[in-house]
């Protein structure tokens, strides 16, 4: 039987009580780090940014995935897609952005490094697709009603927006963290790309805050609203 998506659960890092506990593991703040919600969700620097400006858009609930959001979730999910294009550009001149989700595991073993809905944002970056359709990891269109196709078939599914253009992935069996390698490939990045291995370095410290404060003075005094 699933789980009641209202009951947070206990062993998730995005729920309460273990939410925000792995950045105060790494010295850095947690609820402080919010920089917009609402009563759905919210947005927060990535624990181990890959890049300056990576956000996770979080669901406030223990949902599994974006294929679990019911259409009204679904188009709010949306609206803070585009909200995070103009903070974006506000902050770094280019509304362009990719956004990442590994869906929900399976009993496989899938590549979602946590169960519970969270859309990985970072400004200006592609060339992530052309990673995975190179690992043989070929996508079809994305629509929120292939993303609960998938999901309601059991199925695991990674899904790739950018240059405006959104695919989705076969996820099943695919390695841990998975999207985090093939994005720090797409983007050169020379040093490990494991969130574990960099969570707690000073230079991890020095991005993620340099996200926070950019992101919040581009939200300005009105917040993220459009
Ligand atoms: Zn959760
Ligand atoms: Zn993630």
């Amino acid at each position: 039987m699933a789980a009641d998506p209202a009951v947070p659960d206990e062993d998730c890092v995005l729920c309460p009580p273990l939410r925000f506990r792995l950045n105060t593991i790494a010295g850095l703040p947690g609820r402080d780090a919010v920089l917009a919600e609402d009563d759905g969700f919210f947005l927060i620097p990535d624990l181990a940014p890959l890049a300056e400006g990576h956000l996770l858009l979080v669901a406030s609930a223990h949902l599994p995935c974006a294929g679990a959001l019911d259409p009204d979730l679904w188009d709010r999910a949306i609206a803070w897609r585009d909200t995070v294009g103009r903070l974006y550009r506000r902050a770094y001149g280019d509304s362009e952005l990719l956004l990442l989700e590994h869906g929900p595991a399976t009993p496989q073993g899938g590549g979602a490094c946590v169960d519970h809905f969270h859309w990985h944002l970072l400004p200006g970056a592609s060339g992530v697709r052309a990673v995975l359709i190179r690992d043989r990891l070929d996508g079809v269109p994305a629509s929120h009603a292939v993303l609960s196709g998938r999901f309601r078939a059991g199925r695991s599914y990674l899904l790739v927006e950018e240059a405006g253009v959104a695919t989705v992935h076969p996820g099943d069996g695919v390695p841990g963290q998975y999207l985090r390698r093939a994005t720090a490939t797409a983007l050169g990045l020379p040093g490990p790309w494991r969130w574990q291995e960099v969570f707690a370095l000073d230079e991890n410290r020095r991005r993620f805050l340099s996200t926070l404060n950019t992101l919040r003075a581009a939200a300005g005094d009105n917040g993220l609203a459009a």
